[in-house]
């Protein structure tokens, strides 16, 4: 149990207009929660403080070396007052097993949850309310030893600052357009991939610029040695329904194991419908797609929570899915688990926390 120290703003921020539409992560609210750490002395000085610069060396570890890791999830506003996290023991989960592929210490589970409660809590004023929009909540942690030389660090700073976000398609569902990258790669087993630190987005940009010059939103990566097997989107993990089954990559090490995707697992199972976790080639989706068997394909992730895609385009092929529209799953799982996120219908797996 953390003994947190609260300092409140003197100085606090108006809050966005309701009516303004929310941008992705470019407003920060009024406090973040910080956390240092030392070798010898663990994590300690737990606070809640203004929302503010930090100071740090140019020689900082995590400026050369991309010692830093980070998580992603959300609160939201129930019709009724009540705030709400989605799976925040799944993130932790994940921040550990991060921390711990990097060389970063572990944050005691429990202490985590309190720290983002605590955090959440004293903006809880900045959570939206309009349909779609919701707090992303962002933890992070930093090397900061003032040092030149690849090895561990021995100092940390841990902060979560959170930032109101809008709906993501501000219309409603809004199919993607993809690109499957077969130049770059993201990763590879035994590598990072399933990690959630900064090296891995770094390693996407190349690959996204191509994409967007293109006319594509978002690169879908092929597996880092054949580049033959589908791994996840740029931010998403990948599904696709196939003759009646969904399909979606089977976890190998080199693709980060999402929230939603184990969320949409589970409810497309309750649902009764097959799913199967394994590895699906390139080949595989074209020839699926070439004899009308490949009914729809959707990313899942936090930010946008299913994003229906309707193109998918390989080298010169391009792919036309579902006449570029919404899919009758894409649909269903996106008003399921924005409904559970929301307290609007039944939480059959116990999935919130208040
Ligand atoms: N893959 C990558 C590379 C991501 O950055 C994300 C977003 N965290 C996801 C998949 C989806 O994960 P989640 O459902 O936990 O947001």
């Amino acid at each position: 149990m953390l003994n947190i120290r609260y300092e409140k703003t003197t100085n606090p921020k108006p809050l966005p207009e309701k009516d303004n539409p929310l941008k992705f992560g470019t407003i920060f609210t009024d406090h973040m929660f910080a956390m240092n750490y030392e070798e010898g002395k663990g994590w300690f000085d737990p606070r809640v403080v203004p929302y503010q610069k930090i100071s740090l060396e140019p020689s900082a570890m995590v400026f050369h070396y991309g010692q830093e890791m980070f998580e992603g999830l959300k609160a939201y506003k129930t019709d009724d007052g009540r705030t709400l996290l989605f799976r925040p023991n799944k993130n932790i989960e994940r921040a550990n097993r991060t921390n711990r592929r990097i060389c970063i210490p572990e944050i005691d589970e429990e202490d985590f949850l309190q720290a983002i409660k605590a955090v959440v809590k004293m903006d809880e004023a900045w959570i939206p309310t309009k349909p779609g929009t919701s707090l992303y909540i962002r933890p992070f942690i930093i090397a900061t030893d003032e040092f030149l030389g690849v090895r561990p660090s021995s100092t940390y700073l841990f902060m979560i600052i959170l930032s109101p976000v809008g709906a993501y398609y501000p219309e409603g569902l809004n199919p993607v357009k993809i690109w499957i990258e077969d130049e770059y790669v993201r990763a590879v087993r035994g590598g990072i991939g399933e990690a959630k630190t900064g090296g891995n987005y770094v390693a996407s940009l190349a690959a996204q610029m191509k994409a967007h010059e293109e006319g594509y939103s978002q690169v879908l990566w092929l597996d880092g040695v054949e580049r033959k097997y589908i791994e996840e989107v740029g931010a998403m993990n990948i599904f696709f329904k196939i003759n009646g089954t969904v399909v979606t990559p089977k976890l190998n090490g080199s693709i980060l194991p999402g929230v939603t995707r184990d969320s949409v697992i589970n409810l497309c199972k309750h649902w009764g419908l097959s799913v199967e976790e394994r590895r699906i080639s390139v080949d595989e989706l074209l020839e699926a797609a070439k004899d009308g068997s490949l009914e729809e394909v959707w990313g899942t992730g936090t930010a946008a929570v299913i994003s229906p895609v309707g193109h998918l385009r390989f080298e010169d092929t391009v792919l036309q899915i579902k006449d570029g529209g919404i899919g009758e799953i894409s649909q269903k799982l996106y008003d399921t688990v924005t409904g559970i996120q929301l307290g609007r219908i039944e939480d059959p797996f116990g999935w919130t926390v208040e």
